[in-house]
């Protein structure tokens, strides 16, 4: 999986600063405008906009049917989150 480099932005739910993504499907494309990006610090799900800023999708958004990818991509980051803490939380 290649990670591309990004201007940043910040995670609208925890704040740590992003510079990099990885394409869940293993592609090197860099995120566009309504592109999905899972906080590598937290694992909210978000969406880039037109700036290449990320931005805060509802409860509702995250569940749509096409949002598969994205919520394995949360429970990966989750799972590691816990697995660097020593519990089990998920
Ligand atoms: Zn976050």
């Amino acid at each position: 999986m290649k990670i591309t480099r990004l201007k940043g932005s910040e995670c609208p739910t925890c704040g740590e600063f992003q510079d990099a993504a990885a394409e869940a499907n293993g592609s090197d494309k860099v995120p566009r405008p309504g592109d999905i990006g899972v906080c590598f610090n937290c694992g909210a799900i978000n969406q880039y906009d037109k700036n290449s800023k990320l931005q805060s999708m509802s409860e509702e958004e995250c569940l749509r049917p096409d949002m598969k990818l994205a919520l394995m991509a949360q429970l990966q980051v989750r799972k590691n989150i816990n697995t660097l803490m020593g519990e089990k939380l998920i």
